[in-house]
């Protein structure tokens, strides 16, 4: 039997040897400088801080818990993100943005949640999703239009999502229809859970030209909160994340110039896919955050908590739960980070970002739960954060792809490799 350092050697000869094979793997060959997943860059350090700065100045647990109840985002803290950069961090800097890669916008999403998981998904939709699409599919003049005021001040939305449209997204019904020769498109229809809407100036709409070609009708449009064909209709009193406005999006008689389509015609689905894929690394740093959140306030208490006349902490029944929590938090975090490191090298990452995606949302309710249960009594009241934590983190087995459908990709994608 080959020892495990024989292995490892003949790995580092393979590798040295067959430069072209690793390479196809998506592997350096630098065995010995490749660094840990968890080893930031000193962007990604630098991003964690600020981030962490801005969250212990401006989220405070009176303001967080504030927010919640009254399920409304304060004005500043929108200023604030955008202030800090924390809106634009992929946007390169000819348009006003940061001009950092996705790794830094999955920590600075991860940070936020640690302290208010709903910060972090207005955070999240914008980067993630919005700016990344304008990024990716926009014209030069239409990114030279929208990112500028998407990185300095103007939240956006994404909407794919319909009251007969959920885990289907593609069997949308808003019509897209052309006018004036093909130079305009009247949208016609009903977005439902757009999340940010309530604040958003600009809003990314996927609507179909032609229904009867199916999910290759659909097509991307950006629609300006000025046009008069937009309207946000009923805001959703929700379990969780209430601070993070979710809006119905009525489309009526809405007129959009032909440059304003983003990508081809009919290619909005492939949009919709790709930027999904890239968002459920967005969420599964959210649910990271989230669960790092809510251990890290509860380990103080339960250390301090005496019974029986010693630390709670100090019970084996108690060692093995948190010991296991920070274990399963750990094993959330690389799943992120290796997706997202995927996603960087240009490597093929859509099972990857469902596998973390739907691991870490159930990481962050496994831990949100234990939380609750390791406070005892005072983690059943609105009074202390462990109970915020857990209506958040329900969320993340929902949207972007609920567990369910994120299992089904992942059960696709395994067949498919078994049977090439
Ligand atoms: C707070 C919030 C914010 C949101 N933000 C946005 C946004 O910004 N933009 C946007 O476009 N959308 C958004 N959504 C919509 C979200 O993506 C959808 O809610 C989600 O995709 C699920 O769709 P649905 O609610 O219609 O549930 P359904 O699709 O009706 O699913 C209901 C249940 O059936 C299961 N199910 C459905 N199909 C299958 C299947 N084939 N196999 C097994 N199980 C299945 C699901 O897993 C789920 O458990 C948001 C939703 C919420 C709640």
């Amino acid at each position: 039997m080959i020892s495990r350092l024989a292995r490892i050697n003949f790995l580092r000869v393979t590798a040295r040897t067959q430069p072209q094979r690793i390479i196809k793997c998506g592997y350096s060959t630098d065995y010995d400088h490749r660094p840990s997943l968890g080893q930031y860059t000193e962007a990604e350090q630098c991003i964690i801080e600020v981030t962490n700065n801005f969250c212990k100045r401006s989220l405070s647990w009176d303001v967080v818990r504030d927010m919640d109840k009254v399920a409304q985002l304060r004005p500043e803290i929108l200023t604030q993100l955008f202030e800090e950069g924390l809106m634009g961090i992929e946007i390169p800097e000819q348009y006003g943005g940061a001009g950092l890669s996705f790794m830094n916008s999955i920590v600075a999403i991860e940070e936020l949640a640690k302290f208010d998981p709903t910060v972090s998904v207005v955070c999240d939709v914008h980067n993630t999703l919005v700016n990344r699409i304008f990024l990716q599919y926009g014209s030069e003049t239409v990114k030279e239009k929208f990112l500028p005021r998407l990185a300095a001040d103007t939240l956006g939305s994404f909407c794919l999502s319909e009251s007969g449209s959920g885990s289907d997204a593609f069997a949308l019904k808003t019509t897209a229809t052309p006018i004036d020769g093909g130079n305009k498109y009247v949208l016609n229809g009903s977005k439902s859970w757009i999340t940010n809407a309530y604040e958003s100036g600009i809003f990314v709409v996927m609507a179909t030209v032609d229904p009867s070609k199916g999910h290759r009708g659909i097509t991307a449009f950006v629609v300006d909160k000025s046009n008069p064909g937009l309207k946000i209709g009923k805001k959703e009193d929700k379990l969780g994340i209430r601070a993070s406005s979710t809006c119905e999006v009525i489309l009526d008689e809405c007129v959009v110039d032909k440059d304003d389509m983003l990508g081809e015609l009919g290619k909005g689905y492939k949009i919709a896919i790709e930027t999904l894929n890239e968002g459920r690394i967005g969420i599964g740093a959210q649910m990271v955050g989230l669960a790092q959140g809510a251990f890290d306030y509860a380990l103080p208490y339960i250390i301090q908590r005496q019974q029986f006349g010693q630390s709670i902490s100090s019970f084996q029944g108690m060692q093995f739960q948190y010991a296991k929590a920070a274990v399963d938090i750990r094993a959330a975090r690389l799943m992120v980070y290796d997706a997202a490191r995927m996603k960087e090298q240009g490597l093929n990452f859509q099972k990857e970002a469902a596998m973390a995606k739907y691991y870490s949302s159930e990481v962050a309710h496994e831990v949100a739960t234990k939380c609750i249960e390791w406070l005892g009594g005072v983690g059943f009241t609105k009074e202390f954060q462990a109970e915020k934590f857990y209506r958040d983190c329900i969320i993340g087995k929902i949207y972007e792809g609920t567990s369910n459908i994120n299992l089904q990709t992942i059960a696709k994608l395994i067949v498919k490799d078994y049977q090439q």
